[in-house]
């Protein structure tokens, strides 16, 4: 038994879930998501430490849980579903991540690119995020306190950028940092229910393709205490 299953087994959710693992990746698959890299990697990472405790049994449920101050970790399958379009094009080494939140999207993306950059406003989540990362030996994540809308230009250009919070509309930094051949995965919209867009930028300019309706919560302005 490996020491991650051990200490499962300590916290009392050791087998029921490794069932429920085993499921949501089923489930997954069977929702049409089939890059098998992906799913290995959701398949192998605790989401379970990235949920405050009291909801840790609901870990691999399909669904979004609250992480506090009023902000909630992804769906795994939209996890999943950014994560793919993201690497459809082949394997990317810089990738810019705005809205690190719990870090479970960051820790997804770190075992599936070379480099990781995770730009956060609220300063707590950023802290606990940085902790599961090393708990997990993570490590090849760069975290960053500040206002999405800007990106992080000094790093700039990113091959991959993916946002995990609504935009009112695409930001034109994110653009701007955006690679020749670079994929930009966002989800964008007002209301309740958002549009996921990819755009991809080439010498030509950029293309965009309107994907999947979808709900996220909305990407706000500045950085936060
Ligand atoms: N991928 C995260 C999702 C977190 S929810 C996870 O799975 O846990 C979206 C996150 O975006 C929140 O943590 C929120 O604080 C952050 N966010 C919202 N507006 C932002 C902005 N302008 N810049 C950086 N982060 C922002």
């Amino acid at each position: 038994m490996n020491r991650e299953q051990d200490e499962m087994n300590r916290r009392g959710i050791g087998m029921t879930s490794q069932r429920t693992r085993e499921r949501l990746i089923q489930r997954l698959y069977e929702e049409g998501l089939s890059n098998a890299q992906v799913l290995e990697v959701i398949r192998r990472t605790p989401r379970h430490m990235f949920v405050d405790e009291a909801f840790s049994h609901r870990a691999y449920e399909d669904t979004s849980l609250p992480i506090g101050h009023n902000q909630t970790i992804s769906q795994p399958y939209m996890v999943a579903r950014m994560s793919e379009l993201l690497l459809e094009a082949g394997p990317l080494d810089k990738v810019l991540e705005i809205g690190t939140g719990s870090g479970y999207q960051t820790a997804v993306l770190a075992q599936l690119v070379e480099r990781v950059f995770s730009v956060e406003r609220i300063q707590g989540l950023q802290d606990r995020a940085k902790e599961r990362l090393v708990e997990l030996n993570l490590r090849n994540v760069v975290f960053r306190w500040g206002d999405g809308w800007e990106g992080w230009s000094a790093l700039a250009p990113y091959n991959g950028i993916i946002v995990t919070a609504a935009a009112s509309e695409v930001p034109q930094a994110l653009l701007d940092q955006l690679a020749l051949g670079g994929r930009l995965v966002i989800p964008v919209g007002t209301g309740d229910v958002q549009q996921l867009m990819l755009i991809i930028r080439d010498e030509q300019g950029y293309s965009r393709h309107i994907l999947d309706a979808v709900r996220f919560v909305p990407l706000l302005n500045g950085p936060l205490a």
